[in-house]
């Protein structure tokens, strides 16, 4: 069994005059131990479906239809009791802003304590014991002088270090990282990705990552999914995606890459911008981004194809493999 199962989820926005579509149709599965990056551009949808899965949703938005299924629980149909249940014991979440989740007026070591104790009836110095071993498994240093400090006390780096303790003291299943290190340095925000891949590695626990970034994730997801204004447009293995990307989409992003530019060179932006929720374009939402958008593109909405690489939805590329069907058929 999948340990996380989302189907055909649509989470829309209540808005006064319309209903806003924020994610459609979006579906996908999760194993035990699977990293899986979610990658887009600012816009896209990545960050409400972190929130969906958890069900925290805030008004206006609200989940129209779907399922998301921890093993074979369906989280949309959680009473809150239920919810609570499963927010922080076995999904956690890690936000850009480390500031969200930590308590400013409490030191580092009192909220730990405070999370471990609310879920364990063991002394306050046992308790302490726990927090300065998990402070020394996120390799912060000297983790006693730490523990009496106050967050603002700590750099971006270290307070993220600090998140990714509080964390696992509650043995997740599933860690949702959206945007982890987007606030961090370069340097620290390579060593912050390495530290949350090793977590997960070595407590077999799963991972999805909310990227603007497909270099990013290639480092630390096994599987990529790509959205595009609130839908999945490909998915499959990240080094295969990284390698030979099918939907125009994720060519562009990877084409904008830094690293993908010269010296000196234009960084290679896809032209124009994500559109809003209010104004998405019909067919396929990407056609007036698209080098290669036809008639068709502009009237219907394709449908997910596999294409050897992944699983894609573009008329291009299922043009192309009906070529090569047809060609396959004349050669024989
Ligand atoms: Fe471009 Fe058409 Fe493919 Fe959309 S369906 S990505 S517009 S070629
Ligand atoms: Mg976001």
């Amino acid at each position: 069994m999948n340990l996380l199962s989302v189907s055909n989820l649509n989470v829309n926005f209540h808005m006064k005059e319309q209903e806003l579509a924020a994610l459609i149709d979006v579906s996908f599965t999760l194993n035990r131990g699977e990293r899986i990056a979610i990658v887009g551009e600012s816009g896209a949808g990545k960050s409400v479906l972190g929130f969906s899965i958890v069900n925290l949703i805030g008004k206006p938005g609200y989940i129209a239809s779907g399922s998301i299924k921890l093993e074979n629980k369906d989280i949309t149909q959680m009473n809150l009791r239920q919810l609570q249940e499963i927010r922080g014991k076995r999904i956690a979440m890690i936000f850009q802003d480390p500031m969200m989740t930590l308590n400013p007026v409490l030191t580092i070591g009192d909220q730990l304590v405070e999370t471990i104790r609310s879920h364990t009836k063991i002394s306050y110095k046992d308790a302490r014991n726990i927090a300065i071993e998990k402070l020394h498994n996120v390799q912060i240093a000297s983790p006693e002088k730490r523990f009496d400090q106050y967050p603002h006390e700590l750099s971006g780096g270290m307070r993220q270090r600090v998140i990714i303790a509080s964390v696992l003291l509650l043995n997740p299943d599933i860690i949702i990282a959206d945007e982890p290190t987007t606030a961090l340095d370069v340097t620290i925000q390579a060593e912050i990705l390495q530290l949350l891949l090793a977590i997960c590695r070595d407590n077999g626990v799963a991972l999805v990552l909310i990227s603007h970034d497909l270099g990013v994730v290639s480092k630390v997801a096994e599987r990529t999914i790509v959205m595009y204004a609130g839908r999945v447009v490909e998915e499959g293995p990240t080094l295969e995606i990284i390698n030979d990307p099918q939907h125009p989409y994720t060519q562009g992003l990877l084409n904008a890459l830094p690293q993908m530019t010269l010296p000196g060179q234009r960084l290679n932006q896809i032209q124009g911008s994500m559109p809003s929720l209010a104004e998405r374009p019909s067919g396929c939402a990407f056609h007036p981004r698209c080098p290669y958008a036809t008639e068709r593109c502009r009237q219907e909405q394709p449908s997910f194809i596999y294409s050897g690489v992944s699983s894609v939805a573009c008329f291009l590329v299922e043009d192309m493999l009906n070529e090569f069907a047809e060609q396959d058929k004349e050669v024989n």
